[in-house]
């Protein structure tokens, strides 16, 4: 008899605080041991000297639209994609699958879809929507990981926005729960007035779409959300921040004493306005690309941990939908979660940002901030989820790497850095040799709370 099912040998272990050459020992689906030199025997041993052992990323921020607009994505290949970028978790929103996730019955369709097709691990979101009160308990009571509630415009009609008494009402609740509500803050009566006054005069072009979306549209939205948690002690998340002064506002709102927390995605922290032309529909998202100045400001709160997250939100749909003249009428969201991480580091090495960083940003801290309690962490105790990593190989994101239902990305082209050599969820590989073993199956989880 081993001591050990697996021992992951000489690798460079990314830990909060740093790099350091250790052996990760496995048991059960748990991390037994880490430590230079493991005097344990195991049935197997995984040669990873040269490789980087990360914590296998935690996605919180995905729609894979199933069941109901699988057309789009699957769970079967969204989860696919991440397993292939070193995450081995994630959470997926309570739209755009049909039905959305409003109700104890959708929750169910939604985890049985989950269940029978997620390749890694996954908590769902349920939605928080007008006149869905009465069901946010059920949803509660199945394990949802938190509620999610739009300020503006959802971009699908069955997922509608919520009024500040919608948002005050839930918020009561979800406090009663001890859960958490994530806000997408753009204020709606901004970007509502901006629209229509761009369409009223004819103007449908990416720079036209990004003007209907102002910085200013966030800043309301996001001040309005806190004051509103801080009056009903809900637990508050920001979802992707765009702005430097965003990031800004949730920090003094903590600092005052509510409890806010925010993410940014890749792509504000890739790409500016000047890039939507050449990105064209493929970089329509909502909040839109931001200024250089906004770029830079995301990145030194990365930096310095003021902005805690880094989420994909993933939110694809087919290439029709990305496509055509009018920019306003294309489908807002980027593709992307195969790729975080690879093009973090990449991005990270000339802003003298470290790997262990960026494996907070995309594991330890998500896990932390929601409740996955043996999630995001290469330490004993924690699930045997690990991404072995090849951090000596750069490369290009090229489209026939791409493992979503609609193969194609914003990132396309774009630089990245590191090359999976291997994916584990609980000590099962799930992805080698660039291929994913399609009958692993991930587990349901719960918050801890
Ligand atoms: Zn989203």
């Amino acid at each position: 008899m081993s001591d050990l099912d697996l021992i992951v040998r000489g690798g460079r272990v990314v830990t909060g605080s740093g790099v350091t050459v250790a052996d990760v020992g496995i048991a059960d689906g748990t991390i037994a041991a880490v430590g230079a030199d493991l005097s344990l025997s195991a049935d197997e041993v995984i040669d990873a000297r040269g490789l980087h052992v990360f914590p296998g990323g935690v996605d919180s921020h995905v729609h894979f639209n199933d069941p109901g607009r699988t057309e789009w994505e699957t769970i079967a290949t969204g989860s696919a994609a991440l397993a292939a970028g070193g995450y081995t978790t994630f959470v997926d929103m309570p739209l755009n699958s049909r039905p959305v996730t409003t109700s104890g019955a959708a929750f169910d369709a939604k985890l049985q879809a989950a269940t029978a097709n997620a390749v890694v691990d996954f908590g769902l979101w349920g939605g928080l929507v007008p006149g869905n009160l009465e069901h946010l308990e059920e949803l509660v009571q199945r394990g949802v990981m938190g509620f999610k509630a739009f300020m503006c415009s959802s971009g699908i009609d069955d997922f509608p926005q919520s009024d500040d008494r919608t948002l005050r009402a839930g918020m009561e609740r979800i406090a009663q729960f001890d859960s958490i509500l994530l806000v997408h803050a753009e204020d709606a009566a901004t970007t509502d007035r901006l629209t229509r006054e761009a369409l009223a005069a004819g103007k449908k072009s990416a720079r036209d779409f990004i003007r209907s979306r102002p910085a200013a549209a966030e800043l309301e939205a996001i001040s309005r959300a806190v004051s509103l948690a801080g009056e009903t002690r809900c637990r508050l998340h920001i979802v992707h921040v765009s702005t430097a002064r965003g990031v800004q506002l949730v920090d003094e709102a903590k600092a005052s004493g509510v409890d806010v927390s925010c993410e940014t995605c890749p792509h504000y922290l890739l790409y500016t306005e000047e890039d939507l032309e050449r990105l064209g529909g493929l970089g329509k998202c909502a909040p839109p690309l931001r200024t250089n100045k906004d770029r830079d400001g995301l990145w030194r709160f990365v930096f310095d941990g003021v902005l805690p997250m880094v989420v994909s939100d993933h939110s694809p749909s087919t290439l029709a939908l990305k496509q055509g003249p009018d920019f306003f009428k294309l489908w807002g969201g980027i593709s992307g979660c195969q790729s975080t991480r690879q093009l973090l580091l990449w991005q990270a090495r000339a802003r003298s940002v470290g790997p262990s960083t960026i494996s907070a940003a995309t594991a330890g801290n998500v896990a932390r901030r929601f409740g996955l309690a043996r999630k995001g962490e290469v330490a004993v105790g924690f699930d045997a989820d690990l991404w072995l990593a090849d951090l000596s190989i750069d490369g290009v994101l090229r489209r026939e790497d791409l493992l979503y239902r609609n193969q194609f990305s914003a990132h396309e082209g774009a630089p990245i850095h590191g090359r999976t050599v291997r994916t584990m969820v609980r000590g099962q590989t799930v992805f080698m040799d660039g291929r994913v073993d399609r009958s692993s199956r991930g587990r349901f989880i719960r918050p801890a709370r």
